[in-house]
């Protein structure tokens, strides 16, 4: 399948892996990337930059294909040195970056002064058009099903995705809710040059996560989410469980600061969930799509399964049905 997302970015499927924290590491990356899918790896997940820096070599070390990193730019408990993770990716050689997240311009500014391509991940239309203005090379719109921060608008995919295509010019990739072929021939046909998937690809072979969060994933549905800090506006959707139903209750009390939940919501918190593999222990992002994940294939396996499938659809099911 040839779209302008695979041709600008020169790979073969038009799947990307996009930043997930704790998740986006070597072993996941360069699995996508080997099966002609486009991985990121997270930043922010690396204590320092330069164990960024390592990591990108370990990552070149697995594959020889073309990789990229993401850079997200959220509220923080401890603000991380952005502008030096920044220059790490930049000195490392990096060609394609994702950046998400608030005021991204200085950083895109950087990368494109050094020819690096740029996808901007965002959750509104306004916010799309201000990173086309910025000079991205394409953007990923992300609805309101996707794991991690939705925005505050709740538009979901199947009216956020046509109204970013009908504004749009750069190539855009659909993000939030993504997992089968299914999901990839709906993006096609509502303007979208590919997709992005994050929890899919959280439940693979090759992710570096415990296997038993894995299970957890397969075992539960598309209700298994929950929405967290809406009233600090900065909304995370993450797996339902005891912490993340504290938050929320905290929250619904009224006037809560970060500060209140902060020992619920630690990102170092929810890194023990994934190398521990208790999915009760802290708060970890996962999408909607999880009621559509049923096992837990390698990355080859999966993006073969959807590029077959979707070859499928578009030319049995779909063309029967506008021939008859
Ligand atoms: P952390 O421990 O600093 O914070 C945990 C959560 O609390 C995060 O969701 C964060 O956005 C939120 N938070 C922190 N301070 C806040 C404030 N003042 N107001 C509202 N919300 C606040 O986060 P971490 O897990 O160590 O992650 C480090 C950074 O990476 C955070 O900014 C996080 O949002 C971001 N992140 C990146 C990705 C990605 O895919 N790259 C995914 C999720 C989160």
């Amino acid at each position: 399948m040839k779209t302008r997302f695979t041709e600008l970015f020169g790979v073969k499927h038009p799947i990307v892996q996009g930043g997930m924290q704790w998740v986006g590491r070597a072993e996941l990356v360069s699995a996508v990337a080997n099966a002609g899918a486009l991985g990121f790896i997270t930043a922010l997940t690396q204590p320092t930059p330069e164990d960024l820096t390592k990591e990108i070599q370990r990552c070149r070390q697995m594959t020889d294909k073309p990789f990229g990193v993401n850079l997200t730019i959220l509220p923080a408990l401890k603000p991380p040195p952005y502008a030096e993770y920044r220059q790490a990716i930049i000195e490392s050689g990096i060609r394609i970056v994702e950046t998400a997240g608030f005021k991204p311009k200085e950083h895109v500014d950087h990368f494109k002064q050094h020819g690096i391509k740029v996808i901007h991940k965002c959750t509104s239309v306004r916010h799309a058009l201000s990173a086309e203005k910025m000079g991205v090379d394409a953007i990923s719109i992300d609805g309101f099903e996707c794991a991690g921060h939705p925005g505050e608008d709740d538009i979901p995919g199947l009216i956020l995705i046509p109204c970013a295509a009908d504004k749009i010019k750069v190539p855009m990739i659909a993000s939030g809710g993504f997992g089968d072929a299914r999901g990839l021939v709906a993006a096609l046909a509502l303007g979208a040059e590919g997709i992005n998937m994050g929890t899919r690809f959280m439940c693979t072979v090759e992710s570096p996560i415990h296997h038993n969060i894995k299970q957890q994933m397969v075992a539960n549905d598309e209700r298994s989410t929950e929405l967290i800090f809406r009233t600090l506006h900065n909304t995370a959707r993450v797996a339902r469980n005891p912490v993340s139903q504290e938050v929320v209750a905290i929250e619904k009390k009224g006037g809560a600061k970060i500060e209140d939940v902060a020992h619920l919501v630690s990102g170092q918190r929810g890194k023990v969930v994934y190398e521990a593999g208790d999915p009760d222990h802290g708060i970890w992002s996962v999408g909607m799509v999880q009621g559509l994940i049923n096992d837990i294939p390698t990355c080859s396996e999966l993006v073969d399964r959807i590029m077959g499938e979707a070859d499928e659809l578009i030319r049995a099911r779909l063309t029967r049905m506008t021939a008859a």
